[in-house]
């Protein structure tokens, strides 16, 4: 590392701060909890100004805190998550309080070689100069969270966004209130209060917000209020990162282990009740492997939820009563062959399997938009090109699964289909992988993060290249271009002119 780049490093490590020491009071701030969007957004920039949150010790101090906060609060989180989605305990610490602490464990162990400047070599023609990529915080840091995974989706963007140096406001989503409540009193106790705030509400806080400049806006959630977002964003050439979702395929092969795949499909599918971005939307095979693969799967449903899963500690619930009508109608004039029981009071609906005849039917309910709920349609398909056509006919899916051992129908799907992620042989899991980019592509979403990429995504990679002056190398490229200069210029400066 060069004198300057540990000058910087040791510069910015000496600005202590920690959560737990007072943090130096921004000049206009009260010290209050602003309530309003406006004045949340107003402070966060005044204490990204003050220039605390680049210190890594700073850094450090907030994904601590987060930690703490999380483990400490670990069994109110989980009533809050029963509250708003009958989550079970287990699967609450699962799929979002422990997925955070691994995601901050994760960060925290990588964080000095994710952010310390890189050198990197300069041409010949200008040497002896010295060039590096320093990575420097965006600034204030708006994320907007859905209701599916209401804590998961809030805080693992927090966590990119403070290790990269930012000062962040949250916006939960008002349909899951209790934990949208919990995250707005957990937060500014355990964070600096005046670079992270919650701002609580729905459309009109969330429009407020957005009519603010941000440095960057990371939204998870459904398309029509993602083009919303980016057309918001645009006004400030704020850049955005959509987190959409969409109809995730899952294709078993005829040469597919059947009862482990009816097992892993019924666990991605009917985790928090579908409710979840990856989850398998519909499945995809041969009508023989559909005959074999649809006992297998009224079998995994009961294995994991027994014969009443409305009884089931572990099964959930629709988050409200609009999505609960959405869904119960895509039962109408279905095929349902399993499941299908549903009760409005608790907004229970059974896991459910639906039979479909031609997935191309405008009249098939279940195959035009995201199912986003326990309802898993069954689609015939003649063979494993017309199962690549059929994921190549629709909107790029944010998740891609495929059940086969077979390598060479594996690499097929990898080369010649595009989704956000592929998961061979089990659905979800890829989002646990913490070196792999989350995202989606095309109508399934823009941008990706988790481990590195967050911080790669809340961040800017700045060029920095010093010359020294003397000896003065600079002169081949500056005029007069004498006949010598060409030659220079030929050769050492930019070669190529001459090779054709
Ligand atoms: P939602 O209704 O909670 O909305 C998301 C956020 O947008 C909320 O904070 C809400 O307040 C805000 N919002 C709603 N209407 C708005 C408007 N008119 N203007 C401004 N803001 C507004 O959640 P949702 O959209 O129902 O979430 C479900 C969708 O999200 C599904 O399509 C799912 O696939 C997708 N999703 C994607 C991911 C991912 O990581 N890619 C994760 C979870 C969910």
């Amino acid at each position: 590392m060069s004198e300057s780049m540990s000058t910087m490093t040791s510069g910015a490590e000496s600005t202590e701060a920690t959560a737990n020491t007072p943090v130096p009071v921004v000049e206009g701030s009260s010290g209050a909890r602003p309530a309003e969007p406006r004045e949340a957004v107003a402070t966060a920039r005044r204490a990204f100004e003050t220039g605390r949150t680049k210190a890594r010790a700073w850094r450090v101090a907030q994904l601590k805190a987060l930690r703490v906060l999380l483990v400490d609060h670990e069994a109110e989180i989980a009533a809050a998550l029963h509250a708003d989605l009958g989550k079970s305990a287990t699967e609450a610490w699962v799929t979002e309080t422990g997925f955070l602490v691994r995601e901050i464990d994760h960060t925290l162990r990588h964080l000095r070689a994710w952010t310390a400047p890189r050198r990197v070599p300069v041409p010949l023609s200008l040497a002896p100069g010295r060039a590096r990529v320093v990575r420097e915080p965006l600034g204030v840091v708006l994320v907007i969270a859905p209701w599916n995974y209401p804590l998961q989706l809030c805080l693992a963007p927090l966590v990119g966004a403070l290790a990269a140096g930012n000062a962040v406001v949250l916006k939960p989503s008002e349909l899951a209130p209790a934990t949208s409540a919990l995250i707005a009193r957990l937060v500014p106790e355990h964070l600096d209060p005046e670079a992270v705030h919650v701002v609580e509400g729905a459309v009109p806080e969330t429009t407020a917000l957005l009519a603010e400049r941000f440095d960057h806006i990371f939204y998870t959630g459904n398309g029509a209020v993602g083009r919303i977002v980016l057309e918001a964003a645009a006004a400030h050439l704020t850049p955005v990162t959509l987190e959409l979702g969409g109809k995730s395929p899952a294709y078993v092969a005829d040469d597919a282990d059947l009862p482990v795949t009816a097992r892993r499909l019924v666990w991605g599918k009917f985790t928090n009740a579908g409710q979840t971005c990856v989850a398998p939307d519909y499945v995809v095979a041969t009508p023989e492997t559909l005959a074999k693969l649809k006992p297998l799967l009224v079998e995994a449903i009961r294995e994991a939820f027994g014969d009443d899963p409305a009884s089931s500690p572990d099964y959930g619930r629709i988050v409200d009563g609009r999505h609960f009508e959405r869904l119960t109608g895509l039962l109408d004039g279905g095929r349902v062959v399993a499941g299908g029981r549903s009760d409005a009071a608790t907004r229970y609906l059974e896991p459910t399997l639906v039979e479909v005849a031609d997935p191309d039917d405008p009249e098939e309910a279940v195959m035009r938009d995201e199912i986003f709920g326990p309802v898993l349609p069954l689609v015939p398909v003649a063979d494993l090109d017309a199962a690549i056509a059929l994921v190549n006919g629709r909107d790029k899916p944010l998740a891609l699964y495929v059940f086969t051992p077979s390598a060479v129908v594996r690499e097929r799907f990898v080369r010649e289909t595009s989704s956000g992620a592929i998961g061979f042989n089990i659905p979800l899991a890829h989002l646990a992988v913490p070196e792999l980019p989350f995202g989606g592509v095309g109508a399934s979403g823009m941008g990706a993060y988790h481990g590195e990429r967050s911080v790669e995504l809340f961040s800017h990679a700045k060029a920095v290249l010093t010359m020294p002056t003397r000896p003065d190398t600079t002169a081949w490229i500056r005029p007069p271009f004498t006949r010598f200069k060409e030659q220079v210029i030929d050769r050492v400066v930019s070669p190529g002119r001459r090779r054709r």
